[in-house]
């Protein structure tokens, strides 16, 4: 665990500084097999001026080396600058698996921002006729924040989606940092505490940026062996339905199971632990408030602290509802639901324990480089 995130770590970064990735599309059979995205922006004007084109670059630039920090191998479709009516009969090339488009300032803020939206990411609609899609737009705003934030805000929803995540985390997650975002860190003032571990440095051949940071739980992980737009509606049918199939399978086993015994024997245990892991992830917060340090790799080692603190809160959030939830059922005489309530509760609060070590080493490891 440790060893590969390191490992994903320094690939981040040195991907990160090759600013020009060379993942553009030349051979349709490429784009057939690989994650491919088009970007369109889209303007007020009557052409496409100077200006339009290099946003149009300049957004491009920043999705490609956004995904690539998600470790996704991808190809993209020239960027295109449109007018208004000309992407009114706009199709996406044949293999686009998301469609990226960025509205200029005095049309997002029509489409967009009158809508209350400061961008989207749809999942919903992902077949092969109608590709995932992005929209946010070029307007800085105070009530949405920086544009290239907004817009990896999005694509963390989609990379997350892509990578196989659940919804707690494709949505959750990003939101989490969202929240955090409009509390302390608004207006280009990233200087209360709770800010650096949000953001990540985006570097692209003319500029750095600040972006959404990239949760170390998605370093290394595979994407789905298949190209995602060509069935993943079928895919998660086909498993929903095989869960379904063995969930029926094991309750028939365990009809003879006694569930009151083994609830009333799990639930003190399921109590203490979530009661002493608690007390960890609060020490582990307190501590980690406490800590300024200077040294940049130091820093670093507080950033994954704070990653990982996220997912204990994640976790004990999970492990007290479900527990709530069993203790109902326990006193509605219902066992068998308390009992399958008590299980998920304590498997939560167990994954919890692997995240207060790796915080408390990357405390230590930071106090010695600040040495
Ligand atoms: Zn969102």
């Amino acid at each position: 665990m440790k060893t590969s995130l390191a490992k994903a770590g320094i690939l981040i970064i040195i991907l990160l500084f090759s600013a020009t990735a060379k993942t553009q599309v030349d051979a349709t059979h490429s784009a057939s097999d690989t994650l491919t995205y088009h970007l369109v922006y889209v303007t007020h004007n009557k052409s496409c001026y100077n200006y339009d084109i290099q946003i149009t670059n300049k957004y491009n630039e920043i999705t490609t080396n956004y995904l690539v920090g998600y470790g996704l191998q991808h190809f993209y479709y020239d960027p295109s600058c449109m007018t208004e009516k000309d992407f009114e009969s706009y199709q996406t090339p044949q293999y686009t698996d998301i469609l990226i488009v960025v509205y200029s300032k005095n049309l997002g803020r029509e489409i967009l921002h009158e809508n209350n939206l400061g961008g989207f990411f749809t999942w919903v609609e992902g077949t092969k006729k109608d590709p995932l899609r992005i929209e946010v737009c070029d307007c800085p705003s105070h009530d949405y924040g920086d544009p290239v934030w907004v817009l990896s805000h999005e694509l963390a929803h989609f990379a997350l989606y892509y990578l196989g995540f659940e919804r707690e985390v494709f949505e959750g997650w990003v939101h989490y940092n969202q929240s955090i975002y409009y509390t302390y860190c608004q207006e280009g003032d990233y200087t209360d505490s709770h800010c650096p571990p949000i953001f990540a440095k985006l570097e692209t051949s003319n500029y750095d940026y600040s972006v959404m940071n990239i949760p170390s739980e998605a370093y290394g992980v595979k994407p789905p062996q298949k190209k995602f737009a060509t069935e993943p509606v079928v895919e998660k049918t086909k498993k929903t339905v095989e869960n379904k199939q063995k969930t029926s399978d094991k309750t028939k086993q365990k009809t003879t199971f006694d569930y009151k015994k083994a609830t009333l024997k799990k639930q003190p245990i399921i109590n203490s632990k979530i009661d002493s892991t608690k007390a960890g992830v609060y020490t582990a917060q307190e501590a980690l408030y406490s800590l300024n340090f200077k040294n940049e790799k130091a820093k670093k080692e507080i950033e994954k602290a704070w990653t990982a603190l996220w997912w204990t809160k994640k976790y004990l959030k999970n492990a007290e509802t479900t527990q709530k939830e069993g203790e109902n059922f326990v006193s509605k005489l219902k066992y068998k639901e308390a009992y399958y309530k008590y299980h998920y509760s304590l498997e939560r609060a167990n994954k919890i324990d692997k995240y207060l070590v790796e915080i408390t080493d990357n405390i230590k490891k930071a106090k010695s480089l600040e040495k």
